[in-house]
């Protein structure tokens, strides 16, 4: 059921504090940790404490949880003082995802080419 916790979503671990993350900010709704391999030398994920599989399924089932997604990648970006920076969400396996619960990478504090490799 989308919003409900699945067994082995590694994301759904962090979410319930059973895997460990370096966490950077945590609202009631979302939480952002440290990439655990960091491709900018700012790379933070936010997540929705809920589960969905990708963007598009929490934008569809959850959209005040998206917008709180999506606020608190702004949130980062401005506590890290980065002047700029992307966010990304990959969507399936042909656009590099392999964690299937929603996630925004914010990336910052390096020149980010575009369009993108
Ligand atoms: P995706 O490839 O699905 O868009 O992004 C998944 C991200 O999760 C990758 O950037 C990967 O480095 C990160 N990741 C994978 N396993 C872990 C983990 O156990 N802890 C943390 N903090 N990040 C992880
Ligand atoms: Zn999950």
């Amino acid at each position: 059921m989308p919003g409900e916790p699945q067994e082995d979503c590694l994301f759904c671990k962090i979410a319930a504090g059973q895997v460990p993350a370096t966490i950077v900010r945590e609202t009631e709704t979302t939480l952002a940790f440290q990439d655990i391999n960091p491709q900018a030398p700012v790379h933070i994920l936010v997540i929705p404490k809920a589960h969905y599989a990708n963007a598009g399924e929490l934008a569809a089932g959850a959209p005040e949880l998206a917008a709180d997604v999506l606020r608190e990648t702004e949130a980062v970006a401005k506590e890290q003082k980065l002047d700029a920076h992307r966010t990304v969400f990959n969507t399936g396996a042909g656009a590099g995802q392999t964690v299937f619960h929603a996630h925004a990478h914010v990336l910052g504090g390096r020149g980010l080419e575009w369009p993108p490799g």
